[in-house]
């Protein structure tokens, strides 16, 4: 007997169809003789439209409505999961986040996952019933709903099965396992069947979104043996592992892309020792994620422009925190871009192999697509270009590093 956490992501559970098809999914591993517990997510759309409203009612509105609205739709989907397992005979219950309660810290809208609370429900779980548990929510240290950031409801699962000490977490998607690249953007994009902790957690967290980033590094600390498979047929998925457990490594693994990036550029920042410190530490404590940051020589010594991405749903936040500062930081313009995307190149073969940036750095010359600013890591690099070159840059890159499926 195994106990295995299940997570179905939103498209898994779009419709009362598809719910079924997730009841009987679930039915065959409870047959099988295994412990269940089933991690959801809202239908796909629903979170969207929860968000939507939000921005609607205010665009700087209070996190801690936000996280009630938005958490809303994972209640639905475990609700229903239940009846459906109920309707095949089984037993079942739904938990959302505080009932459990998964506790989290008290950053709403982003909150991290500090422990699950686990004893009713593996004693319950030990009586054959299913455990059908809301992802993407959790309660926060000031006994309110907090939600863990987009495609949160990765981490749950991932959190859950390292709490239950789950023998596996299989992560039910819209597509069949992790590929070389987005197989909705390359058609000739390949499965990969084994993917390293590292280079997962890589991918992800430059955009990748078949899993969230916190769950992937989750997944590495408690070393929680993930698998990425589709939810709509059987065949065998992505499994997430230790690089021991690779065989055949490649020079480049994944290219991924996040189109959740904008550009903001202070123009004629005044250069000085604490100038940068004086900039990123107010963004910090607005709790705007900077990224990518590119500044210039400064030609006269006074003064030099500064460029760095921030996500796109933190600009507005961003704008208005270096609007409020600019009397102390004194630049000259403050212009900003939504229209980019960030396109980077992960492979462990980086750390030992040089010529992998100048091949992207060729490839999308060669495209005539412009660089506007370029960051790397031991075993990635990223460049932020122009969106509308998103597609063309993904499929020339992608042959170019020889990723194509044959
Ligand atoms: P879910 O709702 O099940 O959580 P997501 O939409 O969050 O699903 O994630 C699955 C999507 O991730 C796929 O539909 C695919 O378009 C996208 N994706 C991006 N990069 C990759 C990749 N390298 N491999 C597989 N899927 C990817
Ligand atoms: N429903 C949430 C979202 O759309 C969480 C998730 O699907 O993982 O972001
Ligand atoms: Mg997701």
């Amino acid at each position: 007997m195994a106990r295995i956490v299940m997570k179905f992501g939103g498209t898994s559970v779009a419709d009362i169809e598809r719910i079924k098809n997730v009841a009987n999914r679930v039915k065959r591993e409870v047959e099988s003789g295994n412990e269940v517990a089933v991690v959801v997510s809202a239908m796909s759309g629903v979170t969207n439209q929860l968000v939507a409203w939000c921005n609607q009612m205010a665009p700087l509105h209070d996190a801690r409505e936000y996280d009630t609205v938005v958490a809303t739709g994972e209640q639905v989907t475990t609700g229903l999961l239940a009846i459906a397992l109920q309707e095949l005979g089984l037993s079942a219950r739904s938990w959302c986040g505080w009932q459990l309660p998964i506790h989290t810290d008290g950053v709403h809208g982003k909150a991290r996952i500090m422990s699950i609370e686990t004893a009713e429900m593996i004693e319950r779980m030990g009586k054959g019933e299913v455990a059908v548990v809301a992802g993407f929510q959790g309660l926060g240290p000031d006994r309110r709903i907090a939600t863990l950031g987009r495609g949160g409801s990765d981490t749950s699962a991932v959190a859950l099965a390292a709490a239950l000490k789950a023998d596996r977490c299989d992560i039910y998607t819209d597509v069949d396992g992790v590929y070389t690249t987005d197989p909705r953007i390359v058609t000739k994009a390949r499965k990969l069947d084994k993917i390293t902790y590292e280079e997962m957690l890589e991918l992800a967290s430059v955009g990748a979104k078949v899993l969230q980033t916190r769950s992937v590094e989750m997944a590495m600390k408690h070393r929680v043996r993930v698998q990425v498979l589709s939810s709509f047929e059987d065949k065998p998925g992505t499994l997430v592992c230790d690089e021991d457990e690779i065989v055949e490594k490649e020079l480049v693994s994944g290219i991924a892309y996040s189109r959740d990036e904008a550009k903001v550029t202070l123009v004629r920042v005044s250069d000085r020792p604490g100038v940068a410190a004086a900039i990123f530490g107010p963004l910090a404590e607005a709790a705007v994620n900077v990224d990518m940051i590119v500044q210039n020589v400064s030609e006269d010594g006074k003064s030099t422009d500064l460029t760095f991405t921030v996500g796109n749903a933190d600009l507005e936040r961003a704008k208005k925190v270096l609007e409020d500062h600019q009397g102390e930081l004194g630049y000259a313009k403050l212009i900003s871009d939504p229209n980019v995307v960030k396109v980077s190149v992960i492979g462990v073969g980086m750390r030992s192999h040089a010529g992998i940036a100048q091949k992207m750095f060729q490839t999308l010359a060669s495209e005539g697509i412009n660089i506007q600013v370029i960051s790397t890591s031991e075993i990635k690099i990223s460049v932020l270009i122009e969106e509308k070159y998103t597609e063309l840059a993904l499929r020339a890159l992608h042959t170019a590093y020889g990723l194509d499926a044959a």
